[in-house]
């Protein structure tokens, strides 16, 4: 079985950042595909890393200065598109990866961009709704010069939301003396958002959970679940579930983990869950998340952080299916354990394609100025993502490598010949 070569034996060494892990792979996805070593030194990192430094004016009066970062990896398909992080662990090297998997995510899902990210290192927690106003304006400010409907359109990601795109949006619009919607995806309805935007995460990963269940001989009634992750994606992601029909067993938090194996009541505990996404504090006798990982079920979904499924941990997992629903929380050793056992693993650059997509739509929306339907989004979603997995799960059994693999060949395979065709290599 071809699979990507990660430190094996040394669990340790395993947990690699994320940056060189990718790097790992789009290697390994180049050389299948038949590209020498000049197209790895491209697509390596990204073209442009621009990092600036925003003063934001608080609320009692002091000043403070954030630094973000904008990162545009590869814009030979089309104008750059990815999300705005505001997190306390946003880095360079981070900021980065996330960027080259915007760009595999779009060349997956067949759009016409090219993946970038940006990043403000900053918690939005700690501070006020007039702050968090100040900080997007300024970030807009301070990266105007690179971004455009044509050029790099940022969306949410990590802590941003509506609210923020709307900021932004009303930023980059003054700025330019000109209404601009297309600037940035996940805008309110009103701003020209695209319906089904918010659910759109939770829908991806859903249609890619049903897809890898047919596969596997698995009917999703009755299946039971399990979720690693209570923020946007894993809630919406446990209701879709709930209403398929599915029996979801086991959620967690930052702080634990709940397990009934005969079905968790998911609209109490949707009801019950704060703004972050915390809902074990309510509840006594919690099970620790790493437990929860290797508990009896059909599907397991990690949607919290990276690394959770390693080395160390892989050949305790039950699960038939793991579909990763968060950004890398499968190390490269332990892909290669789980493929070996038979365990169909979904790649978080396929299963996480949702959200994009969708801003995809939106963009093209904003571009028409005639707005669809929740139906029609849901529908083209649908065709997208089947049509993706299909691809890359008959590449997988076609060349005898990992789902992982498969899916970076085919989302690099387009942005390499557009490189190519543009006589950048
Ligand atoms: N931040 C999301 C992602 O990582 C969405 C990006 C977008 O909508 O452009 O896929």
């Amino acid at each position: 079985m071809g699979t990507t070569n990660a430190n094996s034996a040394d669990g340790r060494k395993d947990k690699l950042n994320l940056l060189s892990s990718t790097q790992l792979v789009i290697n390994e996805a180049l050389k299948k595909l038949g590209y020498n070593q000049d197209m790895y030194e491209l697509l390596k990192e990204p073209l442009s890393m621009l990092t600036v430094r925003i003063p934001l004016r608080r609320d009692d009066g002091s000043t403070k200065i954030y630094t973000g970062f904008r990162a545009q990896h590869n814009g030979a398909v089309g104008p750059i598109k990815g999300g705005v992080r505001f997190h306390p662990d946003v880095n360079e090297d981070e900021v980065k990866a996330l960027s080259m998997w915007m760009s595999l995510k779009c060349g997956i899902a067949d759009l016409p961009f090219g993946g970038g990210k940006g990043g403000i290192i900053c918690d939005p927690r700690t501070m006020s709704m007039g702050e968090l106003e100040r900080l997007s304006r300024g970030y807009v400010r301070a990266i105007s010069q690179i971004v455009g409907p044509t050029k790099d359109i940022p969306a949410p990601d990590v802590f941003t939301n509506s609210q923020i795109m709307a900021w932004m949006m009303d930023e980059y619009s003054r700025l330019r003396a000109n209404d601009s919607p297309g600037f940035i995806t996940g805008k309110p309805l009103v701003l020209g958002g695209s319906e089904g935007r918010e659910m759109a995460a939770a829908q991806g990963v859903t249609i890619c959970i049903e897809e890898a269940a047919k596969r596997q001989g698995i009917s999703l009634k009755g299946a039971r679940i399990i979720i690693q992750g209570f923020g946007n994606a894993g809630s919406f992601l446990a209701k879709l579930m709930d209403d398929a029909g599915a029996k979801v067993i086991g959620i967690s938090d930052a702080y634990g983990a709940i397990y009934d194996p005969d079905g968790l009541n998911i609209n109490y505990l949707l009801d019950r869950r704060d703004s972050f996404g915390m809902v074990t504090p309510l509840f006594e006798g919690t099970i620790t998340n790493e437990e929860l990982l290797e508990l009896e079920c059909e599907v397991l979904v990690p949607a919290a952080v990276s690394n959770q499924i390693t080395a160390e941990n892989a050949q305790n997992i039950k699960a038939k299916i793991i579909v990763e629903a968060a950004n890398g929380p499968t190390t490269l050793e332990a892909t290669r354990i789980l493929t070996e056992r038979g365990i169909l693993l979904v790649p978080d650059v396929l299963a996480g394609t949702g959200g994009v997509t969708v801003s995809y739509f939106e963009w093209v929306q904003n571009r028409q100025g005639y707005y669809w339907s929740e139906e029609d989004v849901a529908a083209r979603l649908r065709e997208k993502l089947v049509a993706s997995f299909r691809q890359i799960y008959n590449l997988s059994k076609n060349r005898n490598v990992d789902m992982r693999l498969a899916a970076y060949m085919v989302g690099v395979r387009k942005m390499a010949e557009a490189s190519k065709f543009r006589g950048w290599i």
